[in-house]
């Protein structure tokens, strides 16, 4: 009823009808954390197949309490209920066919830091921190290879296929192999205009377990990085690359998994240290100029500002060409992540708006409860200035 599109999962360029997007953009709610129970947080996140309404509550100055709603479509949110497993078969899964096929993809992992982006990339160990919660989950990264191998051991034309895969993280604007002992990377561009990184560490990988015990040994590196009190993966982008080749080591197809820095880190410009805001004028740039990549593959003509940011211009293959683009927007249910919670959605939502389609997906203000002409001023005031 608002123009959506009813498919499932991302369509695949070669079955996509001129004008359908390119882009998958996805919402996922995790459920509260027993942290945030013991806590009393409040759920203001209601999500129920395409559309994700966050309720905001606020005490104004004159303490009348009132309320609003934002209300977003999406092409899906996965609620708190939701496994990994389900999140893939409508993510990543169309986007490993692709690659199968001989094709490039990305899936994007975008939020505030304790939404829950590596739970959904790298999954949890059953002994690991979620254990309160009873499950070990396999992440997109190894659902995705398992997939893969089963694809690779079921059709005789793709057995001769072998996957490497290279992983490594983005730090103010600075790329180190987590494969390498945090070796520093080089990202150049040739006459082509194809990037490369000079150096880059792939492994070859045979199962799901070789995987993961290597991803493991660079998620290591990954945290002897980190100095302060907040860990390294809320101020890097973490990326995984899972490459399909064939015959004299050729890539046949590729794909990127990334784990984005936490999105809070884009709007800290008032940390008093120095560090800390050069970390985050980095992260707000690198985000930005994502957003205006993926939103260009859906702009025919227009200009890819790739070179914007370190990020993008290490995943330009991503914005060119029959690539597949999907994106996880993950947001935290509680009261207190509200402002971040709003901000994702209205990332994504940005993300996904089309040309000559404004207006049909853009989050809109559902409802003002109780409040006085005063208020209504004061609260549009405040959430278009956000
Ligand atoms: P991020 O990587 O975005 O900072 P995490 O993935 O580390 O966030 O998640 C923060 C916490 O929430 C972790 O303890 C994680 O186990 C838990 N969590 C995240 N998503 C889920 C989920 N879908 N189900 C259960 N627990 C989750
Ligand atoms: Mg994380």
């Amino acid at each position: 009823s608002y123009g959506l599109p009813q498919a499932s999962a991302p369509p695949s360029p070669s079955k996509r009808r001129p004008g359908e997007p390119r882009i998958w953009v996805c919402v996922r709610k995790r459920p509260l954390t027993s942290a945030e129970e013991r806590r009393k947080e409040t759920d203001v996140v209601t999500s129920a197949g395409q559309s994700c309404v966050l309720q905001e509550s606020r005490a104004a100055v004159d303490l009348t309490h009132y309320k609003l709603q934002h209300r977003f479509f999406f092409d899906h949110v996965f609620g708190e209920a939701c496994s990994n497993e389900e999140v893939y078969l409508r993510t990543a899964q169309p986007l490993v066919q692709h690659m199968l096929q001989g094709g490039s993809a990305t899936c994007f992992a975008y939020g505030q830091t304790g939404a829950g982006k590596t739970h959904t990339m790298l999954g949890c160990s059953p002994v690991g921190p979620s254990q309160s919660r009873g499950r070990g989950e396999l992440g997109l990264y190894s659902l995705a290879v398992k997939d893969l191998f089963s694809h690779l051991s079921s059709s005789p034309a793709l057995t001769r296929l072998t996957v490497f895969v290279s992983f490594f993280e983005i730090y103010c604007g600075q790329l180190y192999d987590l494969l390498d002992h945090r070796n520093r990377l080089f990202a150049r561009e040739d006459g082509c205009g194809n990037v490369h990184i000079a150096g880059l560490c792939h492994k070859r990988v045979e199962s799901v377990d070789s995987l993961l015990q290597v991803i493991s040994r660079g998620t290591e590196h990954r945290s002897q990085g980190s100095s302060g009190v907040n860990p390294v993966s809320s101020r890097s982008h973490a990326l995984l690359q899972i490459q399909l080749r064939g015959a004299g080591q050729s890539v046949h197809g590729r794909m990127w998994f990334v784990d984005l820095a936490g999105s809070e880190r884009a709007s800290d410009s008032g940390d008093p240290d120095r560090r800390s805001r050069l970390e985050g004028a980095e992260i707000n740039q690198s985000l930005l100029a994502l957003k205006e990549c993926i939103r260009s593959l859906d702009q025919e003509q227009g200009h890819t500002p790739f070179r914007q940011s370190k990020l993008t211009q290490v995943l330009k293959d991503s914005f060119v060409g029959d690539s597949m683009t999907c994106m996880i927007a993950n947001i935290s249910p509680g009261h207190s992540s509200t402002e971040h919670t709003l901000n994702t959605l209205r990332y994504a939502d940005r993300v996904k708006e089309l040309k000559g389609q404004k207006g049909q997906r853009k989050g809109r203000r559902v409802k003002n409860i109780s409040e006085s002409p005063k208020l209504r001023t004061l609260s549009q005031n405040r959430s278009s200035g956000t």
